[in-house]
């Protein structure tokens, strides 16, 4: 009877959908909600023509930029072209009709299709098991630190310290402060990349694991990381690797094999979810046999031919998540990763990286690499000749990309780079666009000598002009008339 009534909320317009609606009868609403939850008036909603709402909307995406418009060269955050088949299998009915508190024997294609992507996940990056549920990079990270407490908790362990390299992005820390641990920081090296020496100075006792990117925000692979991985383990230690930066990887290497013990993935940019302004993304975490006893609940399996959420995990950290991930990411990534297939993820490697290092052999003339090339899928360059021969800024060479219609690349960070500009092209941009983009920023270090204060006071060309952005994110106004 359950099932019935929630098929049942549904059936106006959706009737006929998916599942087996059609043979359920209809209830009075009134045995499904309370009367007095009930309207008495339908609600006032403004009358606008379908016209009216269209130019609305076409009219708000036009002041946006997006991927769609043009290349989004946002160093880290692999803004690759997402393909519109994606949007497509994800609004299938029998997928974004579905309410989570289905019973499991009514959403065997959901369960199969989380299985089967958590089982590729697993692939790909040489792991022993995936959960699907972290919502972000970030909160895959927090779901992978508190796998290593309590990894380190069943062992009688008290462990306090995390180790974060310092490119780190942000999160790292923040996400191991959160999960209750110290966070020490290793540094880098000349070539940048981690410090063995220091990394051996800092091991001790009372380090639960290192936090690595691999490669790091800067773009580079550690070359060293099995040597880093025997020298964290032989001190009883475990390695976590920010899979963030998998768009450089697929097919090519796996983290597994390097040795690490806990990595998350952003189904959100190596595996082309539109994301961007907060939401919604998926940052599954793969895990070790050793880690496997811990995953959030629910897991998802296998049975015969049936899929189902298997609660019964007496070790587990518990729920990372209501239900059971942002669903609509996972559909996204299945199609994308089923679209391209191994070879085709491969390629997709490969041509990042084909592509950062074309960019960058173009932007050499004019700014400083502080570390030496090749990289793998970005690269991080420093703005400090023009800043201390023109006194034009990383900030004002980013505003005034906005003037030659691209998104600005990631600034000020890592903070390793002193006036960083960190570029990833991503494999699906064109070498005409990866031209013209050069073309731009060379005009604008150009611009940076002979005119420096048109640098200085970009944007010109867009809707909003510059921010006092110290001002605008202490005084939020998100009423603005535009
Ligand atoms: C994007 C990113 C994260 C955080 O991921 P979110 O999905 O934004 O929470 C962590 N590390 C690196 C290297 C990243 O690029």
């Amino acid at each position: 009877m359950k099932e019935k009534l929630i098929f049942d909320l549904s059936r106006k317009g959706r009737k006929g959908y998916s599942l087996s609606t059609n043979d359920i009868p209809e209830l009075p609403l009134e045995s499904i909600l309370p009367s007095k939850f009930l309207r008495k008036a339908p609600a006032e909603l403004p009358e606008v023509s379908e016209n009216e709402v269209v130019r609305h909307f076409v009219r708000l995406s036009n002041l946006n930029y997006h991927v769609d418009k043009n290349m989004y060269p946002l160093g880290s955050c692999t803004m690759k072209y997402n393909p519109k088949i994606n949007d497509y299998t994800c609004d299938l009915p029998g997928f974004s009709s579905l309410h989570p508190l289905q019973p499991a024997e009514t959403t065997q294609g959901a369960l199969q299709l989380m299985y089967e992507l958590a089982e590729m996940l697993r692939e790909i990056a040489g792991m022993a098991a995936v959960s699907l549920q972290p919502a972000a990079g970030a909160h895959g990270e927090l779901t992978g630190i508190l796998l290593i407490k309590k990894y380190h908790e069943a062992r009688g362990s008290k462990r306090h310290k995390l180790l974060v390299v310092d490119s780190a992005h942000g999160t790292n820390p923040a996400s191991a402060a959160l999960a209750g641990y110290e966070i020490i920081s290793v540094k880098g090296n000349a070539e940048g990349r981690t410090d063995l020496d220091d990394l051996r100075s800092k091991l001790d006792g009372d380090v639960a694991a290192l936090m690595l990117t691999n490669p790091n925000t800067i773009g580079l692979f550690e070359k060293e990381i099995q040597t880093i991985s025997t020298m964290v383990h032989n001190n009883g230690s475990l390695l976590y690797m920010d899979g963030a930066n998998m768009n450089a990887l697929l097919g090519i290497t796996r983290p597994g094999d390097m040795g690490f013990d806990v990595v998350h993935y952003n189904l959100h940019k190596t595996f082309a979810a539109p994301h961007g302004g907060g939401g919604p993304g998926s940052g599954p975490v793969g895990v070790s046999e050793q880690l496997v006893p811990y995953l959030p609940v629910p897991v998802i399996e296998k049975d015969g031919d049936t899929y189902k959420l298997s609660y019964n995990r007496p070790e587990s950290i518990g729920r990372m998540m209501n239900f059971y991930g942002n669903f609509a990411v996972l559909v996204r990534a299945y199609t994308y990763i089923r679209m391209l297939g191994p070879d085709g993820l491969r390629r997709v490697s490969e041509n990042a990286i084909i592509n950062a290092n074309y960019l960058l052999s173009l932007l050499l003339e004019s700014y400083d690499l502080p570390y030496p090339k090749p990289v793998m899928h970005e690269f991080c360059l420093s703005g400090d000749r023009q800043k201390k021969a023109h006194g034009v800024r990383t900030l004002d060479i980013a505003k005034r990309l906005l003037d030659y219609g691209f998104h600005a690349p990631t600034i000020y960070f890592p903070l390793i780079v002193s006036e960083a500009l960190m570029i990833e092209p991503t494999e699906t941009e064109s070498k005409e666009t990866l031209d013209i983009f050069a073309e731009a920023l060379l005009s604008i270090a150009r611009e940076a000598e002979a005119e420096p204060d048109t640098v200085r006071s970009a944007p010109m060309t867009t809707p909003v002009k510059r921010l006092d952005e110290a001002a605008a994110s202490r005084q939020l106004n998100i009423c603005c008339s535009i």
